[in-house]
């Protein structure tokens, strides 16, 4: 007799859904989250299709797990991601599954009140809760005990008396609805004409991708918060996409400003049940806002109706280890998925966003200037072929100069450098021993505020020894180039009576104290920042009008095919703090090759002209957008295991026309957590159905052995 069976996705790194029989009486739909037997355990899997079979030698569906079932549009979104990264499907899965915690439940929220007898024994602590709670008033445990100046344990003796008896309390709303009415921001006419545009777009039967593009301080943010209204005024939900660290008080307070209300805000520091509430309160649809990092974008919401990606051409969109992906280029899948328009927010937009502008798939709307006739900074080269920075310093005679100026002004200067600790390479001046990380092929970086070297790949931390562990000299230890502490250093000599602050993802006390720190340097606590591109980015510090760069030619050299395009896009962000608020900015760019043309780019202030060069060396290289790449590193313990596996890789390869393979090479990275690394690269041409060779080559490919790996990345932005 046939049967109804469930073929079941379990959030592991397993390819396939797992078949199971469904009870008799047990009512399934696609999407439930089912509890079914895996192995020996019990997990927690997806109903990813049900079907009429012969179901007799299947294992049986448990029974049903009390949380939101994911919408065919929400399984079709994470079965296109495991299909484009060839993650298996059941890793895809796991990003978009959260199961409640059934211990967690119980903590909920409980009240006590008076239940009527009075308890055997009297006390005189007793006695005072007693009276307090005579009122009759529903009260949190620890409101009570503290209104009776007891501890908690006095008021759980009267509950086990039955003197008091517990309620449960209604929990909080999770997040509140912003009001589309609450603020009103007077947009400037060329503000108003791309907030229509983009709201005009949202009532369209197939809503497009949108990039917006306008220079730091156009007034991008009010701009797209017009659509976040409009998303709410017609009840469907928005998600504010955004680099991590960008979620600041600042960002927060202004959507407050314009909607009453924060926004619900999702990213690795919410956690526990507070995630659990969020996400189950996401899919009933009752929140209409979500600001979140990457992560945010595999929620499973009830009707997403607007997605905006703020500085979309960054790094910190790709996800580099587990499933890899770009959390971009995801969002505009998702957008078409659930028909809902993608806006694409930046200053610097990606080169893939501006050829696809141009091939006519995303649609262009611009902010040509910025806001309140405020003028962009001026920039200027410090040419170092040219002006001697005494050795050990790093600040030019000039540089020195226009920070006093600023500081005398009483306005903020910004010195960036992109290199986080005190030096990036430390060497024993008697036997020339350099500091190696033992687990990665990468020089140990001095952390003189931790008295460490540490390892930027790995986490590895020594303390800084004081006597050489290759020869034994004493103090013999000497740092070689400038991270940002040593900067601070000689900001602090050079400047003694002014207030400076080193801001690096180092910074002890976590986000929220980063947060804090943001906040007081826009409230002008500080003369001079010193940072890396953890400042670069996003803020708007009204008082800051200087940023010196301090060495603009790192990065340039890399061997990565998207070098140019980063330290443009860097440089352009960090030059453009400069001059946000009243006074006008000015940076001042130090460098050994000035004639580049990314630093003549950006001095020129001309970015097409950058775009328009970069665009066409990547097209006649073939390189993305103009052909796709996708990078497989093969990993292992011992070397000669990863090579071989490599190896045997390429011998199977088989590249059709318009493939080409390149490797297997040592990676540039050649050891990372005591694993040696081998590259092979793919490049293809734009027609390829590259993920179809991906996968015929794979299933060509010798078994992984012990503790080989190999891991794929389609659209690589990391070359190490
Ligand atoms: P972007 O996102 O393009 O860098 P923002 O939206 O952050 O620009 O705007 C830059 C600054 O200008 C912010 O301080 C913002 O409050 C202010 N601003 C922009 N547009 C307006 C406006 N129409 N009215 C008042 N202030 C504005
Ligand atoms: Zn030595
Ligand atoms: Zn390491």
């Amino acid at each position: 007799m046939a049967a109804k069976i469930a073929d079941v996705l379990i959030p592991l790194a397993l390819d396939t859904a797992y078949s199971y029989a469904v009870p008799d009486g047990l009512a399934l739909e696609e999407g439930d989250v089912v509890q079914v037997p895996l192995a020996n355990r019990e997990v927690a899997g997806v109903v990813w299709g049900l079907r009429e079979g012969q179901g007799g030698n299947l294992k049986k569906v448990t029974g049903v797990i009390e949380a939101p079932n994911l919408s065919p549009k929400m399984r079709k979104f994470l079965d296109w991601i495991a299909w484009y990264t060839l993650a298996p499907k059941g890793s895809a899965l796991a990003m978009g599954l959260k199961i409640p915690d059934p211990d967690r439940q119980e903590v909920a929220r409980v009240g006590v009140r008076l239940a009527g007898a009075l308890p055997k024994r009297m006390t005189p602590a007793r006695q005072k809760v007693v009276e307090i709670a005579q009122d009759g008033i529903v009260r949190l445990k620890s409101e009570l005990a503290h209104a009776a100046g007891v501890s908690n344990g006095v008021v759980d003796g009267l509950i086990d008396e039955g003197t008091l008896e517990t309620v449960a309390l209604l929990a909080e709303p999770v997040a509140e609805t912003p009001d589309p009415a609450f603020g009103h921001t007077a947009l400037s006419d060329g503000q108003k004409t791309a907030a229509e545009e983009i709201v005009a777009a949202m009532a369209e039967e197939h809503p497009p991708v949108i990039l917006l593009e306008g220079v730091t301080g156009s007034g991008k943010t009010e701009v797209y918060f017009e659509a976040v209204a409009e998303a709410v005024r017609t009840g469907r939900q928005a998600l504010i996409l955004m680099p991590e660290i960008a979620l600041t008080a600042q960002f927060l307070d202004r959507f407050a400003a314009r909607f009453g209300v924060k926004p619900a805000t999702w990213h690795s520091g919410v956690t526990g049940r507070r995630r659990e509430r969020l996400y189950t309160a996401i899919a009933a649809g009752e929140v209409k806002v979500v600001a979140g990092a990457r992560s945010a974008l595999f929620l499973p919401y009830a009707d997403l109706g607007l997605i905006i990606v703020d500085e979309e051409h960054e790094t910190a969109y790709k996800q580099d280890d587990g499933v890899h992906y770009h959390a971009r280029d995801m969002a505009v899948v998702r957008g078409k998925i659930e028909n809902a328009p993608v806006v694409l927010a930046s200053a610097t937009p990606s080169i893939e966003s501006r050829v696809n502008v141009e091939r006519g798939r995303y649609r262009h709307v611009k902010l040509p200037e910025r806001f309140g006739g405020r003028s962009m900074p001026q920039i200027r080269a410090v040419d170092l072929r040219k002006e001697a920075i005494p050795k050990g310093r790093w600040l030019s005679p000039t540089l020195v100069t226009a920070v006093e100026d600023t500081v005398g002004r009483g306005e903020q200067a910004l010195l960036f450098l992109n290199r986080r600790g005190y030096a990036p390479l430390t060497l024993c001046r008697a036997c020339a021993h350099r500091y190696e990380c033992p687990n990665c092929s990468s020089w140990l970086v001095e952390h003189r505020f931790r008295r460490s070297l540490v390892c930027h790949h790995c986490g590895h931390v020594e303390r800084t020894p004081h006597a050489c562990i290759e020869c034994g000299s004493v103090d013999s230890l000497v740092p070689c180039g400038p991270g940002v502490e040593r900067i601070a250093e000689e900001a602090a000599a050079l400047f003694p009576d002014k207030r400076c602050i080193v801001l690096s993802s180092d910074f002890p006390g976590g986000t929220e104290r980063l947060r804090a720190e943001l906040a007081a340097i826009a409230a002008g606590e500080f003369d001079i920042v010193i940072g890396t591109q953890l400042v670069a980015k996003g803020h708007n510090f009204p008082l800051m009008t200087l940023v010196g760069v301090l060495d603009a030619d790192i990065g340039l050299t890399s061997g990565d095919p998207r070098a140019a395009e980063r330290t443009f896009q860097m440089l352009q962000q960090v030059t453009g703090r400069a001059g946000r608020g009243e006074k006008p900015g000015r940076a001042l760019v130090q460098t050994w090759q000035p004639d580049h043309p990314v630093i003549a780019a950006l001095i020129s202030g001309d970015a097409e002209r950058f775009y328009e060069e970069e665009t066409r060396v990547r097209e006649m290289a073939g390189l993305p957008p103009f052909g796709r790449l996708a990078s497989l590193i093969v990993s292992a313990a011992e070397r000669e295991a990863a090579e071989a596996h490599a190896r045997a890789m390429a011998l199977v390869a088989e590249p059709p026309p318009g493939v080409t393979v390149l490797g297997p090479a040592e990676a540039p990275l050649a050891l990372i957590r005591g694993r040696y690394r081998f590259r092979l690269l793919v490049k293809t041409e734009r027609e390829v159905d590259l993920q179809a060779y991906l996968r015929g080559w794979m299933s060509r490919c010798p078994k992984i052995r012990g503790n080989t790996r190999v891991s794929i990345d389609v659209d690589p932005q990391s070359f190490l």
